[in-house]
C-alpha cells in the first residue's frame, strides 16, 4: 500500500470525500486511513458504504458541506459529463471542490519515479502486462496496476530507479488533471464509450490529455484519430513523438514489417527480431508489441534485451491465452472477447478452428464473421445466443453442435479436434458472460478447468 502521510501533512487537517466504493477508492479510503486523514464516503447503493465504513470511512457524504473537503476522489465508472453529470459531480462544482481520481493523487505526492502510462480503446492490459513483464525481466523494479490488476494505491512504493506502468481508462484521464507520466503510450482508437464522451470527439479529447507536459508519447498511427493525435502532439510540441505502426514503415518511431520488428527511434534503424511469440499472436499484438518495445526503450534497455524479455511474455489470462497443447491440438482461452470484433482477432489467428462460442449476445451479434467462416472445422454453440447463434453459423455453411453448457461444447470440442489430429480448441464468445458465469473471467477459469481435467484423463 502506498504511504499518504507526508501528504497528509499538505491537506491542512481538511477531510477527503470519496465517491463510487469500488477497488481504486477502497484502496484511496483504506491508505488515508492508515495515513490519519479523515474520509466521507458516499455510493448510490448503500450497501457499498458499509465496506468503506468498515474500512475506516464515515458515511453521509451527499448531505455534507462540500466546501470543507481537499478534493473528491471520484470512482472511473461515476459520470463526469455524460449521459449527464452525476449529482454528486454537481454539487462538487458548485462548491469549487476539485475532482479527480486515485491515479492523480499517486501523482501529487511527487514520488519522482519513473511512470510510463497506457491507454487506447483496445490492448491496454496486454500491453501493459508485456511492459511490466519485460521491464521486471531487465531487472527494473516495476510496479503494474491501474486499470488492470491492482489500484494504484494498493501497490507498493518502488525503491528511487524502480517505475509504475499504469493502465489508464479514458474515464481515468478524465479524473486527470495534472498527471503527466514519464512515458504516455496511446494505442488505438475506434468507437467505444461514446456514453461518456459524447462523441468519438470527446473520445479523442479525453485520450489526448495524457499527453499533456513533457515526456515521450508513443503513439500507435494505424487509425485516424489516433494518426491526428500523433500530429496533433507532435504540434504542441512538449513531447518526443514516438509513432508505431503495423505493416507499413513509421520514420523515427517503431513498426513491424513480415512480423519482424524494426526501430527507428533513435540514429539509424535496427532490425530488433522477429515477433514469432506465441503468447502474443495476431497483427495486433504487433502494435501492442510495437508499444511495449518503444516504452522499454525509452527507459533505456538495449534492442536485444527487450526482445528477449518478450519472447518469454507468458500472455494475459482470457486473452488468447494458450491453456494447453497436446498431441497437435492447442487450447486457447480468449473469453475476454465478449463481442465479435474482439473474437475476429482470435479467429483472424488460427486455421482448424473448433470455435466455442455464445453467451448473452451482444447487438450485432455475429455479423462481420463471415470471411473467418472457412477457418473453422466446427462450432460449439453455447448460452442464451446457442439457437441464434447456430442459425446464423448452419447459414454459413458451418458444422456446428447445440452444446447449451461450456462443458459439453469442450467436451464435444475436444474430441473432434483430437479427431482432426491438429487444430485449436478455442474459446472466443463474441459474448458477454452473464447468462452463465460471474464474469468473463469466471468463464476463462471454467474452460481452463474443464481443458486440464480432459488432459489429465488422456495422459492418465
Ligand atoms: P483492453 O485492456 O484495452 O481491453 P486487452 O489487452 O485486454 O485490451 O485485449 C482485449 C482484446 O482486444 C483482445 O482479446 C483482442 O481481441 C483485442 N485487442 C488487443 N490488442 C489490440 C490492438 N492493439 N488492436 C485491436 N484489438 C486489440
Amino acid at each position: 500500500m502506498i504511504n499518504l502521510r507526508s501528504f497528509a501533512k499538505t491537506l491542512d487537517h481538511k477531510p477527503v470525500a470519496v465517491f463510487g466504493i469500488g477497488r481504486s477508492n477502497m484502496a484511496v479510503i483504506r491508505s488515508l486511513h492508515q495515513a490519519g486523514v479523515a474520509v466521507v464516503a458516499g455510493d448510490d447503493d448503500p450497501t457499498n458504504i458499509a465496506e468503506a465504513v468498515a474500512a475506516g470511512a464515515k458515511d453521509g457524504l451527499l448531505e455534507s458541506d462540500f466546501t470543507a473537503y481537499a478534493f473528491l476522489v471520484l470512482a472511473p465508472g461515476v459520470p463526469l459529463h455524460f449521459p449527464k453529470p452525476h449529482p454528486v459531480v454537481e454539487k462538487a462544482r458548485r462548491a469549487g471542490l476539485e475532482i479527480i481520481c486515485d491515479v492523480e493523487f499517486l501523482y501529487r505526492l511527487g514520488h519522482g519515479r519513473q511512470t510510463i502510462a497506457i491507454t487506447g480503446t483496445n490492448g491496454k492490459s496486454t500491453t501493459t502486462a508485456l511492459v511490466g513483464h519485460i521491464l521486471s525481466r531487465c531487472n527494473v523494479a516495476v510496479e503494474v496496476g491501474g486499470n488492470i490488476g491492482h489500484a494504484v494505491l494498493d501497490l507498493d512504493m518502488p525503491p528511487h530507479d524502480g517505475a509504475f506502468v499504469i493502465e489508464m481508462s479514458s474515464y481515468q484521464i478524465d479524473l486527470c488533471p495534472t498527471f503527466t507520466p514519464d512515458i504516455a503510450v496511446h494505442l488505438n482508437l475506434t468507437p467505444d464509450h461514446l456514453d461518456r464522451h459524447g462523441s468519438l470527439e470527446g473520445y479523442y479529447q479525453a485520450k489526448k490529455n495524457l499527453f499533456r507536459g513533457q515526456g515521450a508519447a508513443i503513439i500507435g498511427i494505424d487509425d485516424g484519430y489516433s494518426l491526428r493525435m500523433s500530429g496533433d502532439i507532435k504540434e504542441a510540441g512538449e513531447r518526443d513523438v514516438y509513432p508505431i505502426a503495423v505493416g507499413r514503415v513509421a520514420e523515427g518511431g517503431v513498426y513491424t514489417l513480415q512480423g519482424a520488428l524494426y526501430d527507428a527511434m533513435f540514429a539509424d534503424t535496427v532490425k530488433a527480431g522477429d515477433l514469432d511469440i506465441a503468447t502474443l499472436p495476431g497483427l495486433h499484438n504487433q502494435q501492442n508489441a510495437a508499444a511495449a518495445y518503444a516504452a522499454a526503450r525509452m527507459t533505456g534497455i538495449p534492442p536485444d534485451k527487450i526482445m528477449r524479455a518478450m519472447r518469454s511474455f507468458p500472455g494475459l489470462p482470457h486473452r488468447q491465452f494458450i491453456v494447453a497443447e497436446s498431441r497437435g491440438v492447442k487450447y486457447v482461452n480468449d473469453s475476454k472477447a465478449t463481442n465479435a470484433a474482439a473474437a475476429e482477432k482470435a479467429l483472424a489467428c488460427y486455421e482448424d478452428i473448433f470455435w466455442i462460442v455464445g453467451g448473452r449476445a451482444k447487438e450485432g451479434g455475429l455479423s462481420g464473421l463471415e470471411p473467418y467462416m472457412h477457418r473453422l472445422k466446427g462450432a460449439f454453440a453455447i448460452g442464451e445466443a446457442m439457437n441464434d447463434f447456430a442459425t446464423w453459423l448452419e447459414a454459413q455453411k458451418v458444422n456446428v453442435s447445440r452444446c447449451g453448457t461450456l462443458e459439453e461444447a469442450v467436451r464435444q470440442a475436444d474430441q473432434a479436434a483430437r479427431a482432426n489430429g491438429k487444430g485449436v480448441v478455442l474459446l472466443s464468445p463474441a459474448c458477454a458472460s452473464f447468462d452463465q458465469f460471474r464474469s468473463f473471467e469466471h468463464r476463462g477459469e471454467e474452460f481452463t478447468r474443464l481443458v486440464k481435467a480432459l488432459q489429465e484423463v488422456k495422459d492418465g
